[in-house]
């Protein structure tokens, strides 16, 4: 459990926006992956909301206390409403959600065989007409200190920073899961209005050229990262925990000892919380060791969004 705060203030303190994606799985489980131009019968489909910035939103609402706003674009589509209204039954704000007229939902076409491979097609649709002029329609509201702002790189990049820098400049604390990093790979690593930044340790690698084989690497590369201009850096390292570059100081959070069943949105898990307990005035170690657990909890169920933990499963879990 976290502890609790002596601030009086705490109740403002929990504001939280999450700006990112939206996207549905389409997704069949077959015998084997189909080759190009071939057919393969008797798969079993089945249907998951997912999106990172769907999954970090989520995993925002069940972790904290309060309501999360989430900016993010639909298409004018069953698939659209569909999602949103599940999205509804969570702690969330939605009226920020773009619905663009022409467009579909952002679509992600899973196939999987029967060892867990898979192949995916994806469609982002909606998520890709997220413009930096919708950005600036926004409230300042949003962007305010003392909310934290959370984003993640599968809207366009150019909204991304620009929700960035909006934030920054009215004061809310930052967060950039880059996941995916392919879109930061090419020029200038430009991370100024970047407060703390989460990649997992394919990211870290994609982004500082530095392998990633354990603490000490992963220090390395959040030293990296601190140059090109955010203050922290929490490197995820899947079961072996996370590393904390804040300022000159170095921590290790070791990842909680569970049975994994599926690792899927573990990395959402952990931003989600980890926003909450930063919206709630705690120190970032307190935080990341917060958002440990909850992804640790993540890691015990099926699925992205079924497997995100409430608060009282996070605090229970302690
Ligand atoms: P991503 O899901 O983005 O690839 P990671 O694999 O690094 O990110 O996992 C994110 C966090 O989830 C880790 O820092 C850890 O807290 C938790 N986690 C992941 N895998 C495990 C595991 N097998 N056991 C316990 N915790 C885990």
């Amino acid at each position: 459990m976290l502890p609790s705060q002596s601030s009086t203030s705490r109740t403002q303190l929990s504001a939280l926006t999450v700006l990112g994606s939206i996207n549905v799985d389409l997704v069949v489980q077959g015998g084997r992956l189909p080759g190009p131009g071939e057919t393969v019968t008797g798969g079993r489909f089945y249907r998951a909301n997912g999106g990172k910035g769907a999954n970090q939103a989520v995993a925002a609402a069940r972790a904290g206390h309060d309501t999360v706003s989430f900016v993010a674009a639909v298409g004018d589509d069953d698939v659209g409403r569909d999602v949103l209204a599940e999205l509804g039954r969570e702690n969330l704000d939605l009226q920020f959600v773009k619905k663009c007229a022409g467009q579909s939902t952002g679509i992600a076409i899973i196939m999987v065989d029967g060892q867990g491979e898979n192949a995916i097609s994806v469609a982002s649709g909606a998520n890709s007409q997220l413009s930096v002029a919708d950005l600036s329609r926004l409230p300042d509201e949003l962007f305010k200190s003392p909310r934290v702002f959370l984003t993640c790189l599968e809207s366009p990049r150019d909204t991304v920073f620009a929700g960035l820098k909006r934030a920054r400049l009215n004061g809310a604390t930052t967060i950039l899961n880059p996941a995916p990093a392919d879109s930061l790979v090419d020029g200038p690593l430009l991370l100024e209005d970047v407060d703390v930044i989460t990649p997992n340790s394919v990211e870290a690698s994609q982004l500082t050229g530095e392998l990633i084989s354990d603490a000490d690497s992963a220090t390395k590369a959040a030293r990296i990262l601190q140059k090109a201009g955010c203050k922290s850096v929490i490197i995820t390292l899947g079961a072996a925990g996370c590393v904390i570059v804040d300022g000159d100081t170095t921590g290790y959070v070791k990842a909680v000892n569970v049975d994994r069943v599926d690792t899927t949105a573990a990395g959402d898990a952990f931003n989600g919380a980890l926003a909450v307990a930063l919206c709630e005035g705690h120190s970032l170690t307190e935080s990341a060791q917060f958002a440990n657990m909850a992804a640790a909890i993540a890691v015990t169920r099926s699925g992205a969004q079924p497997s995100l933990p409430s608060r009282g499963e996070i605090d229970a879990f302690v």
